[in-house]
Formats: structure tokens, sequence, C-alpha cells
């Protein structure tokens, strides 16, 4: 039987560990594919997206800075990549059609919101960013029945888009976030705040909430300085490495209509290519 060839696209992609993940559920369910980062510039996208149309590729992942733009290459988008206007997985149907799907909404239910019992405990959220991964982020919190979700981000105008997009939310101004923080059973941090070599905001949390739960979306480093900072604090705090998960598994049930299993040998072998 042939080999199958699934990818992610995007840019940079010399730290993703989508390779990995899926390398790792294709041996285990002895199906005879290869899942390689492919590393375009936005010209290059159709390229791609041609390989999939003649079969040459099953599949593929789309990550920075492409889940948006990629949307005018397909024929079609359908369930939360319709809400969110964001595809991170991309096939082709059995008629042929090309097709969009966002499975970063279930990574968010799966990694976290189905975990944490968020109707009994918390009935306001707050993120922190308004770029790509916001919209998943919202979107999730909307499907798990949080009604209260409040978004702050540096650059205004992006929470004002989004408003438009999701007239439930409520636009905190980034300099004024740090006072209502203790107003907030949840905070996500969805900003690249805390990946290496960033600022770090930890004076901006003084006032939190000493029931919150802090979830940030950044998996390298998998202790950001802001969860060493709460875990003092004794802040219930998930990093995001079960996201970039539960996203992945998702996408291959997608694919090959098998959920693959999320074990602690996959966690580990993810776990060492961080470090
Ligand atoms: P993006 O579209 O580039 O957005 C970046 C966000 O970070 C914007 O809101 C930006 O604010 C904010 N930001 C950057 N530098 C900042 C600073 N110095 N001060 C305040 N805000 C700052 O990226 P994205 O795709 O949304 O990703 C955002 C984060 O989510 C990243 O950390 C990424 O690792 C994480 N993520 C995780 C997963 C997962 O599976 N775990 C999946 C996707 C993304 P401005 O609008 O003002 O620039």
């Amino acid at each position: 039987m042939k080999e199958k060839k699934y990818a992610i696209i995007g840019k940079p992609l010399s730290h993703s560990l989508s390779p990995l993940m899926h390398s790792y559920w294709y041996k285990k369910y002895n199906i005879k594919a290869k899942y390689e980062a492919i590393e375009i510039e936005k010209n290059e996208i159709e390229n791609v997206i041609e390989k999939i149309r003649k079969k040459e590729i099953e599949g593929i992942n789309i990550t920075l800075p492409y889940k948006q733009i990629i949307i005018q290459h397909l024929d079609k988008i359908i369930n939360d990549a319709k809400v969110t206007h964001s595809v991170n997985t991309v096939y082709l149907d059995n008629e042929g059609v090309l097709i969009g799907e966002n499975t970063d909404v279930y990574g968010v239910q799966a990694a976290y919101l189905n975990k944490i019992n968020l109707q009994k405990k918390y009935d306001s959220a707050l993120i922190l960013g308004a770029g790509g991964v916001a919209p998943s982020i919202i979107h999730a919190l909307i499907k798990s029945n949080l009604r209260k979700i409040s978004i702050t981000n540096r650059t205004y105008e992006k929470s004002i888009f989004l408003k438009k997009k999701f007239p439930i939310i409520k636009i905190i101004k980034w300099e004024d976030f740090h006072k209502t923080i203790l107003d907030f059973g949840l905070i996500i941090n969805a900003t690249s705040l805390g990946m290496k070599n960033s600022d770090q905001f930890d004076d901006l949390f003084e006032n939190i909430n000493e029931k919150a739960t802090y979830i940030d979306t950044i998996y390298n480093p998998l202790e950001t300085q802001m969860i060493k900072h709460l875990k003092q604090k004794n802040i219930k705090t998930f990093n995001g490495l079960d996201m970039l998960i539960y996203q992945g598994q998702k996408s291959f049930y997608v694919w090959n209509k098998i959920n693959p299993e999320v074990n602690d040998e996959l966690v580990n072998l993810l776990k060492d290519k961080i470090k």
C-alpha cells in the first residue's frame, strides 16, 4: 500500500511538535504514513493545496500565520471553522471538495474546559490576547456555556474586531485589566507573553483571585514565568501542551476516523522534545 503523506504548514516551524505527535500515532495504529513540517511563504500555499487536490498529500495542519489566509484557497469551511474563521485542518472529502476544519476549539475544550467543571466553578473568564488563537478560545468558552467573557489586548482595535464576530464579549483596555483581575475565576493567556525571551507580566496579576484558574496556551517553555509565579500563590494552572495534543487528536480523527490515544508515553515524548 502507498505511503500516505500529511504535513503541517506555517512559518516558522522548526519547533513544531506536530510531526513527532502524528508520527507516534501513525506508528501506533500501523498506518503507513509520513507527517512532515513544510515551512512555506504565503505565495507557496497554493502549491500545497494543489498537492492535496491531486491526492499527493492527504491532509494538512495549518499554523501561524496562515490559519485565516488559507480559507481563500479552500472550497468549503465547516463546523467550528465557520464560526471562528480559523482553519487548522484541511482534507479532501469523498466528493473531491476541499474542506477546512478547526480542531483548536475542541483542543481547548478537551484540554481544559471539560476538566474544570466550568459551570459550577466559574461564571466569568478573561482572555489576554486577540490574535489568531483567540476566536477558538472564545468559541470554546461559548460552546461550554460560559456567558461572561472579557477580552483584553495590547492593540485595542483587534479586540473591537473580535467583538464584531462575538458580540457577547466585553472589552477591557490592556492598561486597565490589572485593576479588574480579581473579578475573574478563569484567566487564559492567549498572547505570546511568556514564551522564551519575551517580556514578563507577573506584576499585572498582583490582585488575582486566590480561587482563580490560570490557563497558559504556551507550551514552550512548559512552565512559563507566570505559571511559576502563580504556583507559588497556590493558583491552579495549566500549560498549553494538552491543547496542542487534543487539537492534534481531533485532526488525526478527521483524517483517519480513529480517535488516537493520549497516553503518558506520548506526553513524555513531547515533553522531552521541549526540554
Ligand atoms: P498571534 O496571532 O501572533 O497573536 C499574538 C498575541 O500576543 C496578540 O494578541 C499580541 O497583541 C500579543 N502580544 C505579543 N507580544 C505582546 C506584548 N509584548 N505585550 C502584550 N501582548 C503581546 O498569535 P496566536 O496564534 O494568537 O498565538 C498566541 C499564543 O497562543 C502563543 O503564545 C501561542 O504559542 C499560543 N498558541 C498555543 C496553541 C496550543 O495548541 N497550545 C495553539 C495556538 C497558539 P497585539 O495584538 O497587541 O500584537
